[in-house]
Order: structure tokens, then C-alpha cells, then sequence
């Protein structure tokens, strides 16, 4: 018997982040994975880079390193990066872009401040996610999607108040350019005062949003949630409800993520996520052994 869902969904856990260095160096808020989300299927991790501001030289980057099983999202808010891989894939991610990587049966890739940025500083800001691959798309050959923001489909709602980035999924009526192999809602949210949104989302899905900053309300039931903040959502709904407060100093921003769950077993080593072990020493095995190839120019 199928149930049948009316109204919006209750949150079901608020995750405060704090910021923390993490490898390379980098400030980072990591709402998962943590001990006790190890992750959000179908999602392997969220990192909100920065906001930090960095002085001449002092930018620091993610040198050579491999990915295999799943996607690198990277959105970026301010700052310029540099991108290479052992694909011979280059390129620019600015304020506004999104890089989609599906890493598949693999690529060693860098992620770097853009060189002209390095030596002036600046400010950086943005974030990566990890998106799991479903077992049959693991080892699919990797795939770039660079969408400048130029690109990245925006729609704004009639009383002006809600704007909306649509970096995967749909909203208010506008579809991503971006494709992603299972089913996934990417959407940034700038919610003004006296604003709020019902945005649809299929019960099947699991759903979060992270505040970037500002201050709401979320779900049925109007939980308060304010910056950094990682807000889960129950099954319990058919959409999810946000809303900002008309006395509210500044507008709500926030990333709304969701996606199938996949189901299936998650055994993760560093920067290799598969379905069993066997699939982890071969990805090692094949990345010593040189056949993920490396980068060349
Ligand atoms: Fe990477």
C-alpha cells in the first residue's frame, strides 16, 4: 500500500558544522562524513571551503592525487582555481562555475588556486561534494561537466523575494543543464526577507540543506536554522518548506541537496569509494601500478 504524502516534510536532524583543517591545509566545515554520519546516500561528503581570506602566496591547493567510484562537484562562490588531469582536461573554475567530475574507473587530477590568484590572494569560498556512483556506473569512463555561471540556469519568483541557482535537478520551473547519472536536486537558494519556498522533492529522496549563512525556518514544523548548518529532512513530506522571517536582517542562503538513495554497499578508502574490498586493492593495485596515468603537460 502506498502512502499517500501531503505538505512538507519535517526535519529530522540539524548537524552544526565547525570549521577545522583538514588535509592540505584547507578550512573546512564537513558536515559529513563524521562518526556518526558516515554518509548521506546517495552523497559521500560535503566540504564548505573557506569563506577565508588568503594573502599573497599563501593559497594553498590540492596537489596530484586519484579518484575512482564516484563524482567531485565543485562549486565555487569567490576565489579562481586551476584544474588539471591525467585525461589531458584543464581549465578555469570562478565564481559561479561548476565543475561536475565523474571520476568512474579514475583519474588523478589537482585542484589548485589559479596562478595569478596565488600571487595576489584573495578570497575563497565554495564547495565540493562527493556523489556516490551506482554499482553499474563505477567504472564508466570519467566525464567532465565545466558549466560557467553564465550557464547555470537562474530563475527568480514573481514577488522577487527567492532566487534560485539550478546547478542540478529543477525549480521553479527551470531545468539544469547539468546531467547526473542517478537522479540528484543540486540547488542554491537566496531566500530575502519575508520570502519562502515549497520546493518539490520526491518522497523516495533523501534530502538536506546546508546554510551558507543567513538565518530561517525550515520544515512543516519551522525549525529555526541559521549558518553552517547541516539540515536533514524526513521521508514524511512531498516537498521541502523554507522560509525567512520578514524582520530578518539578511537573506537566507542555502544549498538544497537530494537524491535517490542507492542502496547499495559503500566501502571507501581515501579517495576510492567501491562496492566491495576486492574493488579497493584493485583500485589500488591499478593506481600503483600506473593505469590511471598521470598528468603530463
Ligand atoms: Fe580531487
Amino acid at each position: 500500500m502506498s502512502q499517500i504524502l501531503t505538505g512538507s516534510r519535517s526535519v529530522s536532524k540539524v548537524v552544526n558544522t565547525v570549521q577545522q583543517r583538514e588535509g592540505g591545509g584547507f578550512l573546512v566545515r564537513r558536515p559529513f562524513p563524521t562518526q556518526t554520519m558516515l554518509d548521506f546516500d546517495p552523497f559521500l561528503l560535503l566540504d564548505h571551503l573557506g569563506p577565508v581570506h588568503y594573502g599573497p602566496n599563501e593559497a594553498i591547493g590540492a596537489p596530484d592525487h586519484p579518484h575512482r567510484g564516484f563524482e567531485t562537484v565543485t562549486y565555487l562562490l569567490d576565489g579562481t582555481w586551476q584544474h588539471k588531469d591525467s585525461k589531458g582536461n584543464s581549465g578555469l573554475i570562478g565564481p559561479g562555475d561548476v565543475q561536475w567530475m565523474t571520476a568512474g574507473s579514475g583519474v588523478i587530477h589537482s585542484e589548485m588556486p589559479e596562478d595569478e590568484f596565488f600571487k595576489t590572494g584573495g578570497l575563497m569560498h565554495g564547495f565540493q561534494l562527493w556523489v556516490n556512483l551506482p554499482k553499474v556506473d563505477k567504472m564508466m569512463r570519467p566525464r567532465y561537466q565545466d558549466i560557467p555561471a553564465t550557464q547555470i540556469p537562474e530563475a527568480v519568483t514573481e514577488e522577487g523575494l527567492v532566487k534560485v541557482r539550478v546547478i542540478a535537478g529543477e525549480a521553479l520551473g527551470v531545468k539544469a543543464v547539468i546531467d547526473t547519472r542517478t537522479p540528484i536536486f543540486y540547488l542554491h537558494y537566496t531566500i530575502q526577507p519575508g520570502g519562502s519556498i515549497a520546493q518539490p522533492v520526491p518522497a523516495n529522496y533523501n534530502a538536506f540543506v546546508y546554510v551558507i549563512d543567513g538565518q530561517g525556518l525550515a520544515g512543516k514544523e519551522e525549525r529555526r536554522i541559521k549558518e553552517s548548518q547541516m539540515v536533514a529532512f524526513a521521508q514524511d513530506g512531498e516537498d521541502i518548506a523554507l522560509a525567512v522571517t520578514a524582520d530578518a536582517k539578511a537573506p537566507l542562503n542555502v544549498l538544497l541537496i537530494a537524491g535517490v538513495p542507492l542502496k547499495e554497499q559503500v566501502v571507501r578508502y581515501g579517495p576510492f569509494v567501491m562496492n566491495t574490498e576486492a574493488e579497493i586493492y584493485q583500485a589500488i593495485r591499478d593506481f600503483n601500478s600506473g593505469r590511471f596515468g598521470e598528468i603530463d603537460f
